[in-house]
């Protein structure tokens, strides 16, 4: 699926789409957007729509070619029902990383919205993992609909397979990087951490605190150097759980980090998490 790219500034001239410029910024950088494609959602087949969440803008359509457009996207009426329940205002993102999320800006209340939801659920046979949210009025940068809401697949309810290959294991720790945000909002009080981003972490420190370039102190049960993963920027002050934020220290430096926190020690392992890979 292919999508347009968002210019720094002077989105309101160049999209005529958005009335508080602020408030689309806030979303953009919150939620990593690099790319939207404005078309209503309900324009795309429910199939495909399903497979751009889950799959992100690598996508494909299929059979696609119809009309005058070579790039058509697959299309449906299918989802037409659910534009004035759901999907009004909508629109796709492209999310760091190539996950796509759904956005949308229907008019009504809560109950209705969400009933709206399950009803679209049910009747594509959507996984569970195809979530909604309502996300704060702070980011509804348009006028119209009367709350804005995020659809998208959540990989955290992934099967987290310990033994995948490090291949594996990066594909899915960059994947799940992304979405941290909408994560960790769903919950209330602790915050739910990857475990893709902490294996990958841990795996890619080779045994070794990242801070005091020490070996870990001991092997846990199954022989595995035991050290602990740490958001530099703390979850609790809206830093993001993903790789780029992980690192793996001795249970040492960890107590350091989170009683200390030194601000030459954080610079240290930001940088650290951002070359390691
Ligand atoms: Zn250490
Ligand atoms: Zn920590």
């Amino acid at each position: 699926m292919k999508f347009e790219y968002i210019p720094k500034i002077r989105a309101q001239e160049s999209f005529g789409y958005i009335d508080f410029p602020d408030k689309f910024y806030r979303f953009i950088d919150e939620f990593n957007i690099v790319g939207v494609r404005w078309l209503q959602p309900t324009t795309i087949s429910a199939s495909y729509f399903l497979r751009v969440l889950q799959e992100g803008s690598s996508a494909k359509a299929r059979g696609y070619g119809r009309g005058n457009n070579k790039e058509n996207d697959e299309l449906s009426i299918q989802m037409q029902d659910f534009y004035h329940p759901l999907l009004d205002h909508g629109a796709l993102w492209k999310v760091k990383n190539d996950n796509v999320i759904c956005t949308a800006m229907p008019y009504g209340d809560r109950e209705s919205i969400t009933d709206g939801f399950y009803r679209m659920v049910n009747m594509f046979h959507y996984p569970e993992t195809m979530k909604m949210e309502f996300l704060d009025d702070k980011y509804r940068f348009r006028i119209n609909g009367d709350h804005m809401i995020a659809i998208y697949c959540d990989s955290s309810q992934e099967n987290f397979n310990p033994n995948c290959s490090d291949k594996e294991l990066r594909r899915k720790a960059i994947q799940h990087s992304a979405q941290g945000f909408l994560r960790y909002q769903t919950t209330t009080g602790s915050y739910v951490r990857d475990r893709y981003v902490s294996e990958y972490a841990k795996r890619r420190a080779h045994g070794i605190c990242q801070l005091c370039d020490k070996p870990a102190p001991f092997s846990d049960c199954d022989g595995n150097p035991f050290l602990e993963t740490h958001h530099i920027i703390w979850l609790a002050d809206g830093g993001a759980d993903s790789i780029e934020n992980t690192v793996a220290l001795c249970p040492n430096c960890h107590r350091k980090m989170h009683t200390l926190n030194l601000s030459e020690d954080v610079e240290k392992l930001l940088k650290i998490a951002t070359i390691a890979d």
